[in-house]
């Protein structure tokens, strides 16, 4: 008799265990651990993962297992014990650690199908199957469990004569998507919103969403965000001041495109120094960490790609992992370009259709390197040779909902079932990940100069403060213009960045830098065009957009950290012949179109490149010589410890954008706060003045990397029923942990109110305590029980919001 350890699709506590089943007789040679079944639970039919089989159970009167999903395990051995790792460090449900490896396509509801694979015909079948493809490449999954065909198939499946597919509905239907913009200019909107009868309420509304966003926009996206139904758009289409348009939307990306092949590159005495460490571990299967320290266009994307290449002549595979916004086109291209069909891709822009597609070619061992965000960590190889992690400090690779993993984590633990190498690499690398290689835990690899002996752009800082003491309120430095002006004469390409929170715009004084704040939060208030006001994003509150500084007195107090559209404005004023593509979420909103703006600006088509964040990294075309950030200390106002850090990362990375290739590189930087040592280090390029200066400031307060952190959070619409928990839970974990840990708390968030929600929060930082796991997991199982009473406890380990 066998017996099936079972973790059911249930996140919830009393269900967080493995539970026994029977393993009925006709499907004993068919289930593996890895594989999903429809199990009875309570008068349900659920999904679960098989963990283990086992020959005896303590419980008796065992129920049986219904059916099979798969021919094949979706999830493989060492993946299975990653789980078991992911649910044990972040404390998470089992559940979320099996699923959170799975490609959506096998979480949802989907048609499932068995389908004859490529070059295969049903006579290459035993004739029992023959009449079930009836004149088709498949059928469905129904009938292959009612007529028991489950084992034949099985068998089939392992000899590649079939497979299992999943059809994602999504990715039969549309080919076409509807649009709908403006027909008429801005200044036209805004006379039609002011005629409109004031019952025309909602076409107002629209017309004013086009004022501000004159871009093309998804009609289902519109229809959405106004909460307006298609009527009155219809309507406003009929006026002849929007149109309609239907615009096809790309299935894969990469499918008809011709890579044109690479070979790899006669290494430089500084690259033949740092590979050959690396080299050493591929070859004799050993497990290392290394700190690949090279400031951008050193040379490292090269230093991966031979890395992997000798991965791959072992026959062994590679993960690549790169933060969503650096997976640009230029980025898979140089991996494609050198490994073609070798390569599969998976970030966000995939449909759910396309990331299974990519997925299924990693399970079935057709591609031997994956290039993909965060998630593509847990791509179900079985035999890893190198995982490397391309601008390591990323706070993207942390995921913030269950599981609350961090990427490199994983790698480490990964790598290590592997005995094989992860290659951290990075021009600013996070502090945690620097001060492990100064104490030997990493290997640290150096890349000191750029490839094409430049030296790194000059970087000026320039102090907006005095520019406004002179006279001038432009957004634009007299020193900046200056140099706009001269790049457009001489025909070198610029690129300007706004370094924006969010989409939010927020009021600042030009004086004195006050930053208005939400009073109950520590969040700046968001800037509404529309009715003149300050809002809080978080709880709500409003108010009037102010006269004069509370600070200072100062008139200078506006409307700042302006919308790349008002850049964009002004620039036109000023530099009227200057060609401008402006990149932001409004102009990137469609499918390609991200990659169809890089496509021109690399062309010239023109001058000026105008965007967020999203280009600050990845960019690399030879006539680019001036990078501008607009307002470099946006993010300082952040309340997060790593907030200087961040900063600092960014400005050395846009710099980085400027001089990569034959022409030298400038960079201006315009600020408020010069004085501030992460804008004036990122300005000299400083790496390890910053990283010393900003240890102090670590050590100091107890930051990491001196202590680690874990952030207790509880929220519940009472606010006495909030601190009452908190403080019961911050009590408990100080009985249960030594003195040598710091417990704050309980205190506000940061963010005391969300949605109505008090939240309050309890921030461990400790060395070493054995405890602390036991002790959380206690009050998780206290709390998790409680949801019906509202409370809600989350916990996270090594968390990267604070908020
Ligand atoms: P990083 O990844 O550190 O930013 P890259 O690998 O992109 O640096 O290298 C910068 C530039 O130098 C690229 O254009 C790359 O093709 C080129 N390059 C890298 N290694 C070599 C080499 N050994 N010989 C010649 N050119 C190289
Ligand atoms: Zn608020
Ligand atoms: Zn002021």
């Amino acid at each position: 008799m066998k017996i099936a350890s079972v973790i059911v699709d249930v996140p919830a506590k009393h269900t967080d265990k493995t539970f026994d089943y029977l393993i009925p007789e006709e499907w004993t040679d068919t289930i593996q651990p890895g594989m999903r079944v429809i199990v009875p639970f309570g008068p349900r039919k659920i999904q679960g993962f098989i963990t283990g089989i086992k020959s005896e159970s303590a419980f008796e009167k065992l129920r049986e297992i219904i059916e099979p999903m798969d021919l094949e395990p979706v999830l493989n051995k060492e993946q299975l014990k990653l789980a078991a790792w992911l649910t044990d460090t972040t404390l998470c449900f089992k559940i979320f650690a099996l699923q959170v490896m799975l490609p959506a396509a096998l979480k949802a509801k989907y048609d499932k199908k068995v389908k004859l694979a490529q070059g295969i015909n049903k006579e290459n079948l035993p004739v029992k199957l023959h009449e079930f493809f009836k004149n088709e490449q498949f059928f469905s999954w129904e009938d292959a469990l009612k007529n028991g065909l489950v084992p034949i198939l099985q068998r089939e499946a392992a000899k590649g004569h079939l497979e299992i597919i999943y059809e994602v509905k999504e990715r039969l239907k549309k080919k076409y998507i509807k649009f709908v913009q403006p027909l008429v200019a801005e200044a036209e909107l805004e006379v039609v919103i002011n005629k409109l009868p004031k019952r025309a309420e909602k076409q107002k509304e629209v017309l004013s969403y086009f004022v501000q966003h004159p871009d093309a926009v998804e009609m289902r996206i519109l229809l959405k965000d106004l909460n307006i139904s298609a009527a009155t758009v219809k309507a406003l289409v009929e006026k002849r001041l929007l149109t309609e348009q239907d615009q096809e939307v790309y299935r894969d990306p990469y499918q008809n495109r011709v890579f044109e092949r690479t070979l790899p590159l006669p290494l430089t005495n500084d690259q033949q120094t740092v590979i050959k460490p690396i080299l050493n571990t591929i070859e004799n299967n050993l497990h290392e960490v290394f700190l690949l320290y090279g400031v951008t266009g050193s040379g490292k994307t090269e230093i991966y790609l031979q890395s992997i290449q000798e991965v791959i002549e072992k026959g062994q595979e590679a993960i690549v992992l790169v933060p969503e916004i650096a997976l640009t086109p230029q980025m898979v291209n140089r991996f494609k370009g050198r490994f073609g069909n070798l390569v599969a891709v998976l970030h966000s822009g995939l449909s759910a259709g396309e990331k299974y597609d990519e997925w299924r070619k990693i399970q079935r061992n057709e591609v031997s390197v994956v290039v993909g965000a965060r998630s593509a960590i847990f791509a179900p190889f079985e035999n890893l040779g190198i995982i490397i992690i391309d601008e390591e400090h990323e706070t993207s690779y942390k995921q913030e909902d269950m599981p609350r993993y961090h990427a490199r984590d994983v790698a480490i633990e990964r790598a290590k079932n592997y005995n094989c190498p992860v290659v951290l690499g990075s021009a600013t690398p996070s502090l945690e990940s620097f001060a492990r290689a100064q104490k030997s835990v990493y290997q640290i690899l150096t890349l000191p100069r750029r490839m094409n002996q430049q030296a790194l752009p000059a970087v000026e800082i320039i102090d907006m403060r005095e520019e406004l003491r002179d006279g001038n309120r432009s957004m634009f430095s007299r020193k900046l213009f200056e140099m706009l002006k001269g790049r457009i004469e001489r025909k070198e390409q610029t690129v300007l960045f706004l370094n924006k929170r969010g989409h939010s715009s927020f009021v600042m004084c030009r004086d004195c830098g006050y930053v208005m704040n939400c009073p109950n939060c520590d969040i700046s208030l968001t800037y509404h065009r529309v009715n003149e006001q300050m809002k809080c994003h978080y709880c709500s509150f409003e108010a009037p957009v102010p006269k004069s500084c509370p600070e200072c007195n100062s008139e200078y107090i506006r409307y700042f950290g302006t919308g790349t559209q008002k850049v964009e404005d002004e620039l036109g004023k000023i530099l009227p012949e200057a060609r401008i593509i402006r990149m932001d979420v409004d102009t990137t909103g469609r499918k390609g179109s991200h990659e169809r703006l890089l496509k021109d600006f690399q062309d010239g088509k023109a001058d000026i490149l105008l965007g967020t964040q999203m280009i600050a990294k990845g960019l690399d075309f030879p006539n680019i010589t001036l990078v501008g950030v607009l307002s470099a200390d946006t993010m300082l106002h952040l309340p997060d410890f790593r907030s200087s850090e961040k900063t600092f990362q960014l400005l050395t990375q846009v710099s980085g954008r400027a001089g990569r290739h034959e022409l030298p590189g400038e960079v201006v930087i315009q600020t408020y706060t010069p004085e501030h040592y992460s804008i004036e280090l990122a300005g000299k390029q400083d790496f390890d003045r910053f990283y010393h200066r900003e240890m102090m400031a670590r050590k100091m307060h107890s930051y990491p990397p001196f202590y680690y952190l874990s952030l207790i959070t509880v929220s519940h619409e009472e606010l006495i029923t909030v601190i009452s928990a908190t403080e019961k839970i911050a009590a408990f974990v100080r009985s249960r942990i030594s003195n040598r840990a710091v417990v704050l708390g309980p205190s506000a968030s940061p963010i005391p109110r969300i949605n109505n929600r008090y939240r309050y929060q309890c921030l461990i930082k400790y060395k070493r305590e054995p405890e602390l796991y036991p002790t959380l997991k206690t009050i998780l199982d206290q709390y998790q029980p409680n949801a019906k009473s509202g409370l809600l406890v989350s916990i996270d380990v090594n968390p990267f919001i604070l908020m």
